[in-house]
């Protein structure tokens, strides 16, 4: 819990967004045709207030995709870094859960997860590193969020740089970091010292969606005893197989996921350049693999979002599939989900209870049901294997 707190009216916090609109790109959530979506906006009036969480995780401003890392011609193979310097972003709306995601994808694309610092991805990095977060404590979460399962909200005690939370009067206001310290000094006089009424009305607040979720709440990321089962191996492969025959590989799970960091590069001619394969050249044994011998012209190297759930993501050169069956994939999902050997490099579940999947996904296999799969696996109950795909 930050020690800096503060207090600002809703019109002083209104104009403090509406100077940060007119001096960098502000990112809030928007109402698009009945869904939420994080868009960059104008000014404060232009955000939407009235929404639990947007439809995808703020994810994509972060991993574009498709991104071009690189441009080079052939022959030659003079490359061309494409990237250029990031706007500066400012995210207000955030919730909780996805601030969390984000913390995981920055502990991951750092280098920190393996203590590499030295093969950190630049164009994310440079991307987070341009990026303020101001993000608002959830206080009506919908039906399908579990964060209080997985450390994941409602309100956080890092990885924002403002932490927000309405009051009745005006927003509390938590400061998490150097970049939110510059903030508080540069609006200073926008802002008051949070008094104990305003602090003891926050602690109520989120203490009571703590409660709620607990006595109304049925979906559950059961993490202590699903980690376990997934972490001891102890599932049989017809647990896996049977999960396996219910997914559709759409994808959606990890597409939706706000610490799903899974993402291929492939190499293809650059968009308009002419190029084209070179002919009775030797195919590429994987499909925007490596361009073929004797190739001419301009291509690009480019990043698409991916899934460990997809079976092109364990395709690997020369064509063979180490985890050949959909089943075989979601025990890896899974395992990067709720294992213990997962927690342990990576610091927390893969799971911040955002509901997400839950909502997505067509073979009703979100991280609530299989969890509960898992648990009742562990106790014997006969739920333990789902049923089959359609029924
Ligand atoms: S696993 Fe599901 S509930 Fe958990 S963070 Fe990802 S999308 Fe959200
Ligand atoms: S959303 Fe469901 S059906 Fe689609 S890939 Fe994920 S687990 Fe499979």
């Amino acid at each position: 819990m930050s020690d800096a707190r503060y207090w600002a009216s809703a019109a002083a916090l209104e104009g403090i967004l509406d100077r940060l609109a007119a001096e960098r790109t502000l990112i809030g959530p928007v109402r698009r045709g009945g869904d939420v979506y994080f868009r960059p906006v104008q000014r404060a009036a232009d955000l939407c207030r009235d929404y639990v969480n947007a439809l995808e995780p703020p994810k994509r401003w972060f991993l574009p995709t498709p991104e071009r890392l690189a441009r080079y011609r052939l022959p030659g193979g003079v490359s061309v870094p494409g990237g250029d310097t990031p706007r500066e972003l400012v995210f207000f709306g955030i919730r909780s859960c996805d601030v969390a995601g984000l913390a995981q994808l920055t502990r991951f694309f750092s280098g920190e997860t393996v203590g590499r610092p030295d093969v950190a991805d630049g164009p994310f990095m440079a991307r987070r590193e341009r990026t303020t977060i101001l993000s608002v404590v959830c206080q009506d979460p919908a039906e399908t969020c579990m964060c209080v399962c997985c450390k994941g909200g409602p309100a956080l005690d890092a990885g924002y740089d403002w932490q927000l939370t309405a009051l009745t009067s005006g927003w509390l206001i938590e400061v998490g970091s150097a970049k939110g310290r510059e903030l508080t000094t540069r609006f200073a006089s926008s802002l008051a010292p949070a008094g104990e009424r305003q602090l003891a009305e926050q602690a109520g607040r989120i203490a009571g969606v703590v409660e709620s979720f607990h006595r109304h709440s049925t979906r559950r990321v059961q993490s202590m005893a699903a980690g376990r089962m997934v972490s001891q191996g102890r599932l049989p492969e017809a647990f896996w197989s049977a999960l396996g025959e219910r997914c559709v590989e759409c994808g959606g799970c990890a597409f939706v996921c706000p610490t799903c960091n899974c993402f291929n590069v492939v190499d293809a001619p650059e968009a308009g350049s002419g190029v084209l394969p070179p002919a009775g050249g030797p195919e590429p044994a994987v499909p925007g693999g490596p361009v073929a011998t004797g190739a001419e012209g301009t291509f690009e190297r480019i990043r698409l979002r991916d899934s460990c759930q997809l079976a092109g993501f364990v395709r690997q050169y020369g064509g063979s599939y180490p985890r050949a069956t959909c089943g075989e994939r979601c025990r890896t999902r899974f395992f990067h989900k709720l294992s213990w050997q997962f927690v342990a490099r990576v610091g927390t579940l893969g799971c911040t209870g955002c509901g997400r999947c839950v909502q997505v996904c067509l073979g009703g296999i979100g991280i609530d049901a299989v969890s509960q799969r898992m648990t009742d696996a562990l106790v014997g109950a006969p739920a333990a294997a789902p049923a089959a795909k359609g029924a």
